[in-house]
């Protein structure tokens, strides 16, 4: 994550309850021999995962699983899933191998109950009813709240979460879609583990991260993860530029650590979410971000206004304005460095083009 989630982040009650429903019947599944009611909790959610024919057709169908495995199996999946509530602790230490002792049958089985309860049960009107009443967007727009998390995404600060539309009703606004830090199909277990859920933009969720592992990197090698409740890379990035009097000058993201663990996991960040690559790629063009940011209007006002723009946002802009943090850091990394020979050539183009009268600037303002 760039930024952490708030301190005041609401756990969603629906997960939480989905969650402790699991372990319970997970629980209860070591000393029973036939799938029955009596395998659930005696609450509103027992009663809605039982009263509903296609979640309690998953349930079945794991527990037909676990039960043509044996004892062992259930023993330790119940193990498993109760010693490792703790995702703070999962981080620190993960477990990347949690589900080797199943068979196939069983692992397709959790899996499949598992995504089951996140994709559908979870918005069945029992569930939300027996969690209060609040269902997934109610979640969704608290979450995002300005005095809680904001609604940038606190993976890359690039992007709204959603766009806020006036005058729709908080239940009816969009809302974006919620990343499996630990993903379903690798760690099924944490499928509705509220700790686990993240509302990401979509270029995070769907375009770059989608079901990659944070502990592991595909090439098989093992690696460590900011955990998305307290660790996070705001102080640990910054940007490089170079070659200032080439045409194009290079801009880069560089990390600001040589602490080997913290390395790793901006690493894993850098890899998940194509962070580098994807500032990088925004700031291709340094003159175009001068036009389009910085508009000056000669060579003086360029000076002033980078210095204007390289004073670090308050935490409420970071928390509702696109780009903010990651052009901070640019016109940062600018003021530090000689700007004088490109103040010089950007001088002359400007001189150029009006000579030439291909450049078209509002004149009467200079
Ligand atoms: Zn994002």
């Amino acid at each position: 994550m760039l930024f952490h989630l708030a301190a005041n982040t609401p756990r969603f009650e629906v997960f939480r309850l989905l969650n402790a429903e699991l372990l319970h019947f997970i629980e209860q599944s070591v000393d029973t021999n036939a799938f029955e009611r009596v395998l659930f909790t005696q609450s509103a959610i027992g009663d809605a995962c039982w009263g509903n024919a296609p979640t309690r057709e998953k349930f079945n169908l794991l527990f037909s699983a676990l039960q043509a495995a044996g004892n062992n199996t259930k023993q330790q999946l119940f193990e498993v899933m109760r010693d490792n509530q703790d995702l703070e602790a999962f981080f620190g230490a993960p477990k990347r191998n949690l589900f080797d002792f199943m068979n196939e049958p069983c692992r397709e089985a959790l899996k499949s109950l598992c995504t089951y309860l996140y994709c559908a049960t979870k918005d069945l009107q029992p569930v939300i009813n027996a969690s209060g009443g609040l269902d997934i967007t109610d979640h969704f727009n608290d979450y995002r709240a300005q005095s809680i998390n904001g609604n940038i995404c606190k993976a890359c600060g690039m992007k709204e979460l959603a766009p806020f539309r006036a005058g729709i009703p908080d239940g009816d606004q969009w809302r974006a879609d919620y990343d499996h830090q630990l993903c379903k199909s690798k760690y099924p277990i944490f499928a509705v583990h509220p700790d686990n859920l993240v509302p990401l933009c979509d270029v995070c969720n769907q375009d770059a991260k989608k079901a990659k592992d944070l502990f592991r990197h595909k090439n098989g090698t093992e690696r460590l993860a900011f955990y998305p409740f307290n660790e996070d890379a705001q102080a640990l990035v910054e940007i490089e530029i170079d070659n200032l009097r080439d045409p194009e000058p290079t801009i880069k993201v560089t990390w600001r650590t040589r602490g080997v663990m913290l390395l790793d996991k901006l690493n894993t960040w850098d890899e998940i979410y194509e962070i580098r690559s994807r500032v990088e790629g925004r700031f291709r063009s340094l003159e175009a971000i001068i036009e389009d940011e910085i508009r000056p209007r000669n060579s003086a006002h360029l000076v002033r206004r980078i210095s204007d723009e390289a004073r670090p946002h308050t935490i409420a802009t970071l928390k509702r304005k696109e780009w903010a943090f990651w052009y901070q850091k640019l016109f940062f990394a600018l003021e530090q460095i000689d700007t004088t020979p490109f103040i010089a050539k950007w001088d002359f183009v400007q001189k150029q083009g009006e000579s030439g009268g291909e450049f078209i600037l509002d004149t009467a303002f200079r």
